[in-house]
């Protein structure tokens, strides 16, 4: 199929800045589509991954609570349960089914304060009902605890038993914040003891401090002096994220960082290899959040599998699918026009053949009355002749049939016939014309002959209106390859325009060879040609602007002229201007095949 079917069409400016206006409007709406098609998806993507994000920091936040409120429940348990024994302390703790019910929990224990003075006296009442205590690393410092109970009782539990958390820095901070506040505060990143030497999986821990029963805990010094042990659970922060993350289902990348710092040291968790960085910006976040009196740093980027509903993909379909919709209009739009200019030119091709066509009937109209007019002069001035000699012989003039008056009358009757003929042969040459009748026959022609033939014939013309003959140019021994009697009718005419329309003035005929032509230029010095004139006289009824009554003729000898040069492969041509006279020039290949008229 053609692309373009009025492709030959060409279009103006204004069509083309209105084609190009199109194209440029079609872009832009495109980018805007895509701009917005491009955002609306970027915002369900953003809330997809804060509807993610929360979920687990809902999770997070609830399961630490529930944490906290297992330490509360045990804390209020000991405290209710006075001279409570080992065994009754670990029976709730199992009881309470912490473990199955927040898997991720490594343990809950509780941790003795015992002063320096008791380790030597044990006078402390709790240290009666524990007195299997041991405390290491060994040591003199100011405080001691111990781990008493930590359940579940597994081989990795066991190993913290007895341990002093308070020798440790980082657990010193938060027992001590716990303490002091009297307020669940969770630790910074540690290695629980409970870990193998080779393993070192952050961890961390929840301190809830447990007063004595029947201190006063009101001031800073009161608690200080009150505080008697510590539930706490410690955790290891892999598994607890772990447990917390396979309840949910979400395509996030998760990093927790201890603090505000994110870097390797402070790493608590992560749960895949991708880079945050990597993540579109829409799609990554960083949060603070406060857990039990410490801030953790949360990183969140969606994952591979975030399935994220905004894509270049997608938004280079929406672009392409625009352009190709712009490009379309356009082409169109253009196809359009075309097609309206091709409707116009249609309209006016048509217009201009009526045109032609009236101008055409007009100019028969032109030709009839002409033609009636050239044929009716020699038939009235024949019959004026006869009927005076009629008169004469019935009046038994002596002189009617004298032989100067027969003479006369008989070259009136031969100049009046020649004329009548040759309006005849014209007219029938134009419908041989018309019908493809004008048939060439080639022979061999001595040109200076035939130029000396037609002057010779046309020698009486020449004296009567110019009183001489024309100046002839012409090399001799020229032969050519013509229709001997149709160039013949081609100079006849030439000429007998040059004495017709040369005013009386000189006339002039050249005849020369050019390479393989012959060139023949038939000059006047007579009324010329007005320029717009020029290219009509070679058309059929086309006389110029001349009247019959100016000078007579069909205004079809240039025309039937043309036709029998173009027969013989030949060219002819006119410079004139309006008074100065007229050159035709025709010029015929010395060799012709014929080539119908
Ligand atoms: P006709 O002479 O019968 O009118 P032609 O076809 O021979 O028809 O000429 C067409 C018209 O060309 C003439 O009517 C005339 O106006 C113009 N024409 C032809 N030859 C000459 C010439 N030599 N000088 C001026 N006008 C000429």
């Amino acid at each position: 199929m053609k692309l373009d079917p009025f492709s030959d069409i060409k279009l103006d400016r204004q069509n083309l800045i209105s084609a190009g206006l199109i194209l440029l409007l079609g872009l832009i709406i495109t980018s805007f589509a895509t701009y917005f098609v491009h955002k609306k998806n970027n915002n369900e993507d953003h809330l997809k991954f804060n509807f993610q994000k929360n979920s687990f920091l809902r999770k997070l936040d609830s399961r630490m609570e529930s944490y906290e409120n297992a330490l509360i429940q045990t804390r209020a348990f000991i405290m209710n349960s006075p001279g409570i024994k080992l065994k009754e302390l670990k029976g709730y703790i199992n009881d309470t089914e912490l473990f199955e019910r927040f898997p991720g929990l490594q343990g809950l224990g509780y941790a003795m304060v015992v002063p320096p003075k008791h380790i030597i006296s044990k006078n402390n009442p709790l240290l009666f009902t524990f007195p299997e205590y041991k405390v290491w690393p060994k040591g003199v410092r100011d405080f001691y605890t111990s781990i008493i109970v930590l359940v579940p009782e597994d081989s990795r539990n066991k190993r913290a038993i007895g341990f002093d958390m308070y020798s440790d820095p980082v657990r010193r901070e938060a027992m001590k914040r716990a303490k002091d506040e009297n307020k669940t505060i969770m630790s910074k990143k540690v290695v629980l003891v409970q870990e193998d030497k080779n393993e070192s999986y952050p961890g961390f821990l929840i301190y809830l401090p447990h007063f004595h029963n029947k201190m006063k805990i009101g001031s800073l010094e009161d608690r200080r002096k009150a505080i008697v042990g510590y539930v706490y659970t410690p955790f290891r922060a892999g598994e607890l994220f772990k447990a917390i993350l396979s309840e949910l289902k979400i395509d996030l990348n998760i990093e927790i960082y201890d603090g505000i710092e994110v870097s390797k040291e402070t790493n608590l968790f992560n749960s895949s290899d991708v880079n945050f960085e990597d993540a579109k910006r829409h799609l990554r976040s960083k949060e603070e959040i406060e857990i039990n009196g410490r801030t953790w740093t949360i990183r969140f980027s969606a994952l591979p599998s975030f399935n994220s509903t905004s894509s270049i993909f997608k938004d280079l379909i929406i672009f392409i699918s625009g352009l190709i919709l712009s490009l379309l209009l356009t082409w169109i739009f253009l196809i359009s026009r075309k097609q309206t200019i091709a409707v116009m030119e249609m309209a006016e091709e048509k217009e201009k053949l009526l045109k032609k066509e009236k101008a055409h009937v007009a100019a028969r109209d032109d030709f009839l009355s002409i033609a009636s007019h050239e044929l009716k002069t020699p038939l009235t001035s024949l019959k004026l002749q006869s009927q005076v000699m009629m008169r004469s012989i019935k009046r038994n003039d002596p002189d009617a049939l004298s032989h100067e008056k027969v003479t006369t009358l008989i070259r009136q009757i031969d100049t009046q016939t020649t004329r009548l003929t040759r309006l005849v042969d014209d007219m029938l040459d134009i419908s041989r014309i018309r019908t493809g009748r004008l048939k060439m026959e080639m022979d061999d022609v001595d040109v200076c002959e035939l130029v000396n033939d037609v002057i010779e014939r046309l020698m009486p013309q020449f004296q009567k209106v110019i009183g001489k003959a024309p100046e002839v140019s012409i090399s001799q021994g020229l032969t050519a390859r013509w229709d001997r009697f149709r160039i013949e009718q081609v100079l006849n005419n030439l000429l007998t325009n040059a004495i017709r329309y040369g005013n009386g003035k000189p006339v002039k005929i050249s005849v020369e060879r050019n390479e393989n032509q012959i060139d023949i230029s038939v000059i006047d010095q007579g009324i010329g040609i007005a320029p717009e004139n020029l290219d009509k006289i070679f058309d059929r009824f086309e006389r110029a602007g001349m009247s019959a009554s100016e000078v007579s003729g069909l205004g079809l000898g240039l025309f039937i002229t043309k036709q029998i040069v173009v027969a013989h492969h030949g060219q002819i041509s006119v410079e004139s201007s309006p008074g100065k006279g007229s050159t035709f020039k025709v010029t015929l290949p010395i060799s012709s095949s014929e080539k119908n008229a």
